[in-house]
């Protein structure tokens, strides 16, 4: 089967465009007609900067990989002409030592969505049909919202972070950075049975968004008092850093206590005078979270189920031919959290 589809394509520094191309379907995989999409920070700095860390555009590429369709083909009895899907932009190689160990996320030829890691690099799923690896598929219940389930890639980036913290229940929890993962991360460990959940964030939009997510408090990140969290060698049993900010990856190791935890999920450059003195001297454990493996249909199920509603999150909505509009008003923090493309 040969479908002709548009799709949301960037060449590097603020050049994207809405291209023609074709798709064939030679039925060993799953067709998917995309209804759906988030914008992530990664697929903006594409477009700003032209790439990501050190992942270069080299390459025409198309954007996108927290996508949502429906089943336009399949050669799984599983699967159904028109079930709805949420799609695992992961395809980890299912055959390097970690893929074997069910660490997929660390697999050393991991083809990710949208990301222009290795070279080719891995078209991602702002297209209006794309073919995916039937196991990238999975259904959700019908009487879900779109919407809501268009969070499922970020909010598994999230429940992924919450579990590297181990046993969540009544514990004290710092969450500094609350962009979207950061809200989500706040409304998982919420979840996930935290008696207390601190945010802070320098934008008062954010701080105001974490409460509707689950913060029990927030606290400007630039003007606020620590001094009382601080005490004590500190008092958050788990703190998460989600900036990438070295002043905020400071404040978390102050105000986590000894013997706690910090989970270090914001991409920020080198960091130079780290205080490893601290965390060797409060004996910290400092973890890394990238991605998620598991978690994304953990995500899958706690939104069509309600468990969590991300919607306070969502800032706009629009018409993926209208790619460039969309990519500059995610790109205005003042007043974007998520936006999604509707194709
Ligand atoms: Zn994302
Ligand atoms: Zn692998």
């Amino acid at each position: 089967m040969e479908i002709t589809t548009r799709s949301c394509v960037v060449s590097g520094k603020e050049d994207v465009s809405v291209i023609q191309q074709n798709v064939i379907w030679n039925n060993q995989e799953t067709l998917v007609e995309i209804v759906r999409g988030g914008i992530c920070g990664s697929d903006l700095h594409y477009y700003q900067e032209g790439k990501v860390g050190n992942f270069q555009v080299k390459q025409p590429m198309i954007l996108g990989h927290e996508v949502i369709g429906r089943v336009v083909a399949t050669d799984s009895p599983d699967l159904q002409k028109g079930q709805r899907v949420a799609i695992n932009p992961s395809r980890p190689c299912g055959q390097c030592k970690y893929c074997l160990n069910h660490e997929e996320n660390q697999c050393t030829t991991m083809r990710f969505f949208g990301s222009a890691m290795y070279f080719p690099h891995v078209d991602g799923g702002f297209t209006q049909y794309k073919v995916v690896d039937t196991a990238q598929c999975v259904p959700y219940a019908e009487h879900a919202d779109d919407k809501i389930v268009a969070f499922a890639e970020p909010l598994a980036v999230a429940i992924h972070a919450a579990h590297q913290a181990g046993d969540l229940e009544g514990k004290r929890v710092f969450i500094s950075g609350v962009g979207p993962i950061g809200c989500l991360i706040a409304a998982a460990v919420r979840t996930l049975g935290a008696a207390e959940v601190v945010c802070a964030d320098i934008s008062e939009r954010s701080r105001q968004l974490a409460q509707e997510m689950g913060a029990t408090q927030t606290v400007d990140a630039k003007n606020g008092d620590f001094t009382a969290w601080e005490e004590e060698k500190g008092y958050f049993d788990i703190a998460f850093e989600v900036s990438g900010n070295a002043a905020s990856v400071q404040r978390c190791i102050a105000v986590t206590r000894a013997r706690g935890v910090l989970v270090q999920v914001g991409m920020g450059g080198n960091i130079p005078d780290f205080p490893l003195m601290n965390i060797i001297a409060k004996e910290l454990v400092l973890k890394g979270s990238f991605r998620f493996t598991t978690e994304f249909s953990t995500a899958v199920n706690w939104l069509s189920n309600n468990t969590i509603n991300p919607l306070p999150l969502l800032s706009a909505e629009y018409p993926f031919t209208d790619l460039e509009n969309a990519l500059k008003f995610a790109g205005d923090k003042t007043r974007a959290a998520k936006v999604q493309l509707v194709f």
